[in-house]
């Protein structure tokens, strides 16, 4: 974080600043965590569904603590900021300390390949100047602020992933994040739970375009999903804004022509922009990841990458970990590993990527999780997608992805525990003297990472 004083943050957060201390001391960070806080931050005490971090005042200053921001008094010789809401007030800090450093700011919601295209525009404007990006997945309503308080003046670029599991998440996100330029990757069956429905999703996600400046020279750029069925929906909300329309199907603004899959499943294209054409080689696999790139190719070059630094960005770039990551189990069995997450169209997406591949193609699928009332349904419907594929076994473990197999009938079969599944992958398929291909998905309370790490382990 930039270093402020103490009046700084008071008057920031809107709060009040109780005793009489040194207003002028300088803060060196603000954390909400005793277990983690380094000497010379604030500790800001949150009310969680576990703890009241009220109580953690003495432990705070304990570890080197030089203040705190409370929502209520309590007794303690540190001086106090007193609040009215602690969550709200870091919200208030992080939009500040974006709003005085003032880097060209990328914001990226979806229900799919936030994290994804998130990577992919960081490599590409890394090429840049000095980029702060999300880490892991602080992209709710704690995690936004935390990023954006993680700025400092060397940044150039700040590249922040929005999620939202409630209607008006994202507003809120949004408003402190204020981006240049925003999009929403895709809406698809995810968190239905919190939602309703498909519409509640693109509507809930349609907020990110609130947080986007209407006014004069510095309007903010709109980038719509063209092969979304929300598209037309989200461009009747845009008529105050800068629009730009993606399409990994068809002509846009941004666009892909003559894709082609190489053989370790990671894409090739013409990338097509307004100011010009230029070859690109993907350094993730599945052909989703087309979109992910357009995507970002449209975020990036908005603020000032160009051709060149989207071609080198995208085709040097790390993998992101447990997403389609492809390992060789032995020299016939590859396994894609795609545990991180999964709702319905990330798992179409890796089945997909499964169907490119050559011989035998198996899908252990975990549950997917808060899909409400149709879950069975769409473990039904995922499981006559990887049938239409030429998947040709699908195991399930859990409960939900029962109706996925079911689908398979002689080919399927549901395990209730990971030992079981793991035996009968070891006695009737690994050792078979062909080419298999295993993808492993599931949600993240699936912990589909353990079949992953047991066939590993496997002797
Ligand atoms: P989360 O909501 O958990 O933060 P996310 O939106 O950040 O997820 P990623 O972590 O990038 O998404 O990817 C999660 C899963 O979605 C991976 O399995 C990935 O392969 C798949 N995926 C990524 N991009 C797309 C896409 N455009 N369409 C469908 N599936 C995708
Ligand atoms: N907290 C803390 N020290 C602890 C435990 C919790 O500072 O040893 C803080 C935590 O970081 C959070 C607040 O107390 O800001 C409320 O905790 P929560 O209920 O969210 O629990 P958590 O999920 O963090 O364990
Ligand atoms: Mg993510």
């Amino acid at each position: 974080m930039i270093p402020v004083s103490l009046s700084w943050v008071a008057e920031q957060a809107q709060g009040q600043l109780l005793g009489q201390f040194d207003s002028s001391i300088v803060v060196s960070g603000v954390s909400t965590d005793t277990r983690s806080i380094q000497p010379g931050d604030l500790f800001l005490a949150l009310v969680g569904p576990n703890f009241d971090g009220h109580k953690f005042a003495q432990q705070a200053k304990e570890k080197g603590a030089i203040g705190l921001i409370v929502s209520r008094k309590i007794d303690t010789d540190l001086p106090c900021i007193l609040v009215d809401d602690t969550k709200l007030a870091l919200g208030r800090l992080g939009a500040a300390v974006k709003a005085e450093v003032a880097p060209k700011t990328i914001g990226i919601t979806g229900s799919s390949g936030k994290t994804t295209v998130k990577e992919m525009v960081a490599a590409i404007l890394s090429r840049r100047g000095k980029v702060l990006a999300t880490k892991g997945n602080f992209n709710n309503d704690l995690g936004v602020p935390m990023t954006l308080l993680r700025l400092e003046r060397h940044h150039e670029f700040a590249v922040i992933e929005m999620g939202a599991n409630h209607l008006g998440e994202i507003a809120y996100t949004t408003n402190l994040v204020k981006p240049d330029v925003a999009t929403i990757v895709n809406a698809a069956a995810a968190h239905l739970e919190g939602f309703g429905s498909l519409l509640g999703v693109a509507r809930a996600k349609s907020e990110i375009f609130k947080g986007l400046s209407e006014k004069g020279a510095n309007k903010g750029l709109a980038i719509v999903n063209a092969d979304s069925q929300f598209a037309d929906y989200w461009l009747g909300k845009l008529k105050y804004n800068k629009v730009q329309t993606f399409s990994a199907e068809k002509a846009a603004d941004v666009f892909a022509e003559d894709i082609t899959l190489g053989l370790d499943g990671c894409a090739q294209f013409d990338l097509v922009t307004p100011t010009g054409r230029i070859g690109i080689t993907l350094a993730l696999p599945g052909t989703h990841n087309v979109s992910n790139a357009l995507v970002a190719a449209s975020l990036a070059m908005e603020v000032g990458a160009s051709l060149s630094d989207v071609q080198e960005g995208l085709r040097a770039m790390p993998h992101v970990s447990g997403r389609l990551q492809v390992k060789q189990l032995t020299n016939q069995v590859k396994i894609i590993d795609d545990t991180y997450n999964a709702n319905v169209a990330s798992v179409n997406a890796a089945i997909d990527l499964l169907s490119s591949f050559a011989g035998r193609k198996i899908l252990l699928l975990g549950d997917m999780a808060e899909l409400g009332e149709k879950a069975r349904y769409y473990h039904e419907k995922v499981g006559e997608y990887a049938k239409q594929q030429g998947i040709d076994e699908l195991y399930s473990l859990g409960v939900l992805s029962q109706s996925a197999s079911a689908v398979f009938e002689q080919k399927g079969k549901h395990f209730s525990e990971l030992a079981q599944m793991i035996e009968f992958l070891n006695e009737h398929v690994i050792f078979e003297k062909c080419d298999i291909s295993i993808l492993v998905k599931g949600s993240r309370s699936a912990r589909m990472e353990l079949v992953v790490k047991a066939l590993e382990d496997s002797p």
